[in-house]
């Protein structure tokens, strides 16, 4: 499967080794300080600008470096024990499966198209220099998904939540440019518009879970960078304390995996369409003799067929003929007839198309982290604020009691068991220290809200809510908390 998806043969960085201290840097990291966009760059090329260039080892400040190899970024290991075991890797990527189970996924999805596949998983990349913490990281999570589409048929998406959005496009090396999701595409700036729909739906969820849009940008591949079957790729970039980091991918990948897992497989890996009108079509071939041919070609009989029907009309015999395995085959004019009829073809098998958006979940969630951090004063005091998004908070609320006396513990308290009663709620109970010293543990941890129990709480069953981005306290009845 690995060596049917190009990983075994292209999955590779180069890299480049330090003669003094012996530490391997990946060749185009070294060069990013002298080349906008080395990532880009062949091997000959990173060889030529490293010759150039000579950068200081990052380890140990020598300028001598070895010549830059191709490393394969895949971990292999054995599965199973002792002699019976096999070369194996751990996977690159969770997409393989989603291609190679095509077939399931197409009847589950009741044969029509398009339809997705999402997988969500850890992928192991063995990193020549993991730098830059969880950034580049040597296992990590991802999550994938495989959109399959119809290249016949035109994609119907509607773009009008994203009419007002101004994004932030970075086309094919250009200068930044603002434009909707819409425009980018009626200008070919974005060259698919499925491939635009996944920009827009990346925006609104990196936005949900906190990313500021201030700091988010799409960057499209320059053709020299894309993989040589991807039409169009986009990386949704977000900037932080490493500066632009990709974080999301958006390609394009044409029929390229499903064509290449059917090649390596022999198994189909095709959707069928219906022509809006059925097609009447001339065929003119030949086919074999089964009378003749069978006796004579026994076991090949089948491959020779095959050979055969594609054959241009025009062909004599006898002739030498190439199965599909290489062996050549002498077929006489008896093993032989002429094929001529009109058939009439209601569709065809073709393979899809899939737009394939992958998400690096470790570097959003840092990105999440770095965004939401803030580092303030408060009275003099250094003050720490985490302004997580609701939807990633991992505690909704904590609720305080003003004092645990006179009642005011015990309803905080059944407060705080009723909202973990909640699906999907967490709360965390806090009655130690003053409020102000609580607000500040809620809010150093990204608490949204702090609920407050007082001595107005035993009269009325209200609490204060504090929000914890604007500082304001609202007064509230508990029954339209729980
Ligand atoms: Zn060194």
């Amino acid at each position: 499967m690995l060596e049917a998806s190009g990983h075994v043969g292209e999955f590779s960085d180069f890299m480049t080794v330090c003669t003094k201290c012996d530490e391997a840097s990946r060749a185009d990291s070294l060069l990013e300080p002298s080349h906008p966009n080395p990532d880009a760059l062949s091997k000959a090329e990173l060889q030529t600008l490293l010759t150039q260039i000579n950068p200081e080892c990052p380890n140990c400040g020598e300028q001598a470096w070895s010549e830059v190899t191709a490393q394969n970024l895949m971990f292999n290991t054995t599965i199973g024990a002792g002699s019976s075991g096999r070369p194996g890797f751990l996977r690159p990527e969770t997409a393989q499966g989603m291609f190679t189970s095509f077939p399931a996924l197409l009847r589950h999805n009741r044969d029509r198209l398009p339809f997705g596949a999402i997988q969500v998983g850890k992928g192991y990349r063995n990193e020549i220099s993991p730098r830059q913490g969880m950034i580049r990281l040597r296992e990590f999570n991802m999550a994938e998904l495989e959109y399959f589409i119809n290249p016949h048929e035109p994609s119907k998406h509607d773009f009008s939540p994203w009419s007002a959005i101004p994004f932030r496009l970075v086309a094919d090396g250009k200068e930044e440019q603002h434009m909707t999701i819409q425009e980018a595409i009626d200008s070919n700036t974005v060259r698919h518009d499925t491939v635009g729909y996944f920009m827009a739906q990346t925006y609104d969820f990196l936005l949900k879970v906190g990313i500021d849009p201030e700091r988010l940008r799409f960057r499209q591949h320059e053709s020299d960078e894309m993989a040589h079957y991807a039409t169009d790729c986009w990386d949704a970039e977000i900037h932080g304390s490493y500066g632009w980091i990709e974080c999301v991918g958006i390609a394009h990948r044409g029929c390229y995996d499903l064509e290449a897992h059917e090649k390596a497989t022999g198994k189909t890996l095709r959707a069928r369409r219906e022509f809006s009108e059925p097609k009447v079509v001339e065929i003119d071939g030949w086919t074999m003799n089964g009378a003749t041919a069978g006796p004579a070609f026994r076991a090949l009989a089948g491959a020779v067929k095959k050979a055969v029907e594609l054959l241009p009309a025009e062909s004599t015999f006898p002739s030498v003929i190439q199965l599909d395995s290489g062996e050549e085959i002498e077929v006489l004019p008896e093993h032989v007839k002429r094929l001529q009829r009109t058939e009439t073809i209601t569709g065809e098998w073709y393979i899809p198309h899939v737009v394939e958006p992958a998400f690096g979940i470790d570097r959003i969630i840092w990105h999440i982290l770095d965004h939401a951090y803030d580092d303030e004063s408060k009275d003099g005091d250094a003050y720490t604020v985490l302004r997580l998004s609701n939807h990633v908070a991992p505690v909704d609320y904590c609720v305080f009691p003003l004092f645990e006396k006179d009642g005011m513990g015990e309803l905080a308290r059944s407060l705080h068991r009723s909202l973990c009663g909640k699906p999907n709620v967490v709360s965390i109970y806090d009655s130690s220290g003053s409020i102000g010293r609580r607000y500040a543990r809620a809010d150093e941890i990204g608490v949204p809200h702090c609920l407050t129990v007082d001595h107005q709480s035993l009269e009325d069953q209200t609490v204060t809510i504090r929000d914890r981005d604007t500082g304001e306290q609202q007064r509230v009845a508990i029954i339209d908390l729980v």
